[in-house]
């Protein structure tokens, strides 16, 4: 296997003075990372700072939220077999994640967004999602592996209040889709969770596709047809370093320009005006006039960290300004003892303010996150 060389990144450093965070009230965890801080070790931010924007100026307008860090896969590049789950007393509660969202969209948050481990597992997601429709913002969408997605359930999330699902599919190769998810699940059950939140009426409909070297980098050009084939938006993204099983390495990474390469190969495309400057993905149309698009993530080649609008919330209650970050902030404590909304406001005020200028994955000094992405919400 080549290792493909990475482009140095002109972001700084995840966390350049360890010893700083640490006075600074934030706790050092096995290993040297810097862990959950408590309510007096937060730094703020300037009082005149009244909505949710950072020191470099990024205002936040996506908050992701992570129900649960349960899932019934275990795909290769996120979770391994025998990780272990938080315990539900551990979780917040559905009116928990609704307050905190409630009091982000009063800050300027417009998207919310359901993510896990996997949403669908949770027991009470048609009521988290009508909870969360209720907690204002523009739009209310779902990530989900598309296994237990079934008429009446994308029908039941529809009518409470969820306008887009985004389902993940790795491989159109029964065999290959069991060797990557290790599921019992198949992708029949997923290409018909894809066709069934169409006829929901769901729109657009996403597919999410992370590429890994030896794993389905081949079916990349499949894949894009069945953008095609279905109507659908399927991005391809590139792999992160947030697996569990620290597997990552650049040489399991498939950069943007390759995947991009291999889908022109078979069909003619041509780039879609980015209407969202801080839109993670970089979208094509077919060139043939075809419905469906296809677009590309890629974090690790072509960082998007200076247009960042996303903050993200753990289902225990944990504010992650970063995918990357190395300090998170717990909400959880606060709330539950007795908070008032202008204190979670601050709270939410002070969090964003400390978000680092970039996620540092091609930095010589680069640590992985201890949680994986399962536990953070994609
Ligand atoms: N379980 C749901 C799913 O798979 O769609 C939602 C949670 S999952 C963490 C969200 C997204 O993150 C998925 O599209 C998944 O493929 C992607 N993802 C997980 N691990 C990743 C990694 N190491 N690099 C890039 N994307 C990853
Ligand atoms: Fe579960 Fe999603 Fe991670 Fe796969 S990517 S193991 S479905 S959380």
């Amino acid at each position: 296997m080549t290792p493909v060389s990475l482009p140095i990144l002109t972001s700084v450093p995840v966390e350049d003075d360890r010893a700083a965070a640490v006075r600074a009230g934030r706790v050092l965890l096995d290993g040297g990372e810097v862990g959950v801080g408590g309510a007096s070790s937060l730094r703020g931010a300037p009082s005149h700072v009244r909505t949710l924007m950072d020191s470099l100026g990024r205002s936040i307008r996506d908050l992701r939220v992570s129900i649960t860090d349960r899932c019934n896969f275990r795909c290769v590049y996120c979770l391994e077999p025998d990780v272990r789950f938080m315990a539900s007393e551990q979780l917040l509660r559905p009116e928990e994640f609704a307050r905190i969202a409630r009091v982000a969209t009063s800050l300027g948050v417009r998207t919310l967004r359901i993510t896990g481990g996997e949403p669908t597992v949770h027991p009470e997601l048609t009521r988290i999602i009508s909870l969360l429709r209720d907690a204002g913002g523009d739009d209310l969408a779902m990530t989900t592996n598309g296994s237990r997605c079934d008429a009446a359930s994308l029908r039941a999330w529809r009518e409470a209040g969820l306008d887009r699902l985004t389902v993940s599919l790795d491989s159109l190769r029964p065999e290959r889709f069991s060797a990557i998810t290790r599921s019992a699940s198949s992708v029949g059950e997923v290409v018909a969770a894809i066709r069934g939140a169409i006829d929901a009426g769901f729109t657009p409909v996403k597919v999410n596709c992370v590429v890994v070297r030896g794993f389905n980098d081949d079916e990349v050009e499949d894949l894009a047809g069945l953008a095609r084939e279905l109507g659908v938006d399927v991005r391809f993204i590139e792999y992160m370093p947030l697996d569990s099983g620290r597997a990552w390495e650049p040489g399991k990474l498939v950069p943007a320009a390759e995947i991009l390469q291999r889908v022109s190969a078979r069909f003619a495309i041509v780039p879609r005006e980015q209407s969202d400057p801080s839109s993670t993905s970089r979208e094509y149309a077919f060139a043939d006039g075809s419905r469906g698009t296809v677009g590309v993530i890629a974090p690790v080649t072509r960082p998007f960290c200076g247009a960042c609008s996303r903050l993200r919330l753990t289902a225990d209650g944990k504010v992650r300004p970063c995918l990357f970050s190395l300090a998170e902030w717990d909400i959880a404590g606060m709330l539950r003892a007795g908070a008032t909304d202008a204190a979670l406001a601050q709270r939410l005020i002070d969090i964003t303010w400390t978000k680092q200028a970039g996620h540092g994955i091609s930095d010589p000094g680069f640590a992985q996150p201890s949680r994986p992405m399962s536990a953070i919400g994609g």
